[in-house]
């Protein structure tokens, strides 16, 4: 059941989209004083090493976050800036110059919320849960943050609506297993229900299968019924095909595009994803069928 590692793709470009999109989120909604409840229903280990074996094995941050990382060639624009924010973060857990330490999505978060914010993670992995406890439980955070070994589409449950009723949550399964499409879309609209002025932000892997290719279909619908403001984004970086190589082996592309799916966002998120995907495009291309796409309703 939990093959899957987040340390071996930390730092990937699903990794760049999604946290350039939570960043951008987040940014805005702590804007208004009134306290905000941020959940994480998959949270990981929360930090990662770029030079560590797992890191190094898949190589993935090299096509990913390093892309962005490397100097930009003379005369190259400015970085949109949602991605120099991307960027700053990432940098704020380095030393100047080194690119050693990704942080996940919970340490991400942690950085941007105030102090009358709450952060709830939820991981399940037993080894993943550990070594996010014991990392968060390094920045000596007190009530503000809580870890839990749980199923976060169950746990979530707990924590929305918030008493101040304005709330984040960011659902990024592993979708190891099919179910998950299929959890995610009940959770999410079991919460809509309840809190449905809340911002809802999924990550979904984009690959052959029926799942995944119906799950913003029906996110969509879900928004539009319910009456809410979305916007879908996502991010093609290289062909889906499998390939025979002149060896006669065959080669699979690994992820060639993921998107992010939110629910009520903030307004300014649009404008801001449009300039960093355009950006991505270019520097995380990794053949002729990198594209991304931008679409908003309600
Ligand atoms: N959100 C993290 C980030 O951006 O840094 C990455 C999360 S990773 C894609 C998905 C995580 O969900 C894995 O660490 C996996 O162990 C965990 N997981 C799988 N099923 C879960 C469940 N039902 N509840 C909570 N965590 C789960």
């Amino acid at each position: 059941m939990f093959s899957y590692r987040h340390a071996f793709h930390a730092g990937n470009h699903a990794d760049v989209l999604k946290h350039t999109v939570v960043i951008a989120a987040l940014k805005h909604l702590t804007q208004k004083d009134t306290a905000l409840a941020v959940v994480d229903t998959h949270s990981g280990a929360g930090l990662y090493r770029l030079d560590g074996d797992y890191a190094e094995t898949s190589g993935e941050a090299a096509n990913g976050v390093a892309r962005l990382q490397a100097p930009a060639e003379a005369g190259a624009e400015p970085l949109a800036p949602a991605l120099q924010d991307y960027l700053d973060m990432i940098a704020s857990f380095n030393n100047k110059g080194s690119h050693k330490v990704y942080p996940g999505s919970p340490f991400i978060m942690q950085r941007l919320i105030r102090e009358q914010d709450r952060l709830k993670l939820f991981e399940l992995h037993p080894t993943d849960a550990k070594t996010l406890a014991a990392n968060i439980a390094q920045l000596d955070a007190g009530r503000q943050i809580a870890v839990f070994r749980e199923d976060g589409f169950e746990g979530s449950r707990k924590f929305l609506p918030p008493p101040s009723r304005r709330g984040f949550l960011l659902c990024d399964p592993s979708y190891e297993m099919k179910s998950d499409y299929e959890r995610v879309l009940t959770m999410v609209g079991e919460h809509m229900k309840r809190f449905a002025t809340g911002t809802y932000a999924v990550w979904y892997p984009i690959i052959p299968r029926p799942e995944a290719h119906d799950l913003p279909r029906r996110l969509k619908t879900m928004a539009t019924k319910a009456g809410k403001s979305w916007l879908h984004a996502t991010l093609t970086v290289k062909s889906s095909k499998i390939i025979t190589n002149t060896d006669g082996e065959t080669i699979r592309p690994g992820l060639p595009a993921s998107g992010m799916f939110l629910i009520n966002p903030p307004h300014t998120l649009k404008a801001q994803l449009d300039a960093a995907l355009k950006q991505l495009v270019v520097r995380l291309a990794q053949d002729k069928n990198a594209t991304s796409t931008l679409e908003s309703g309600g």
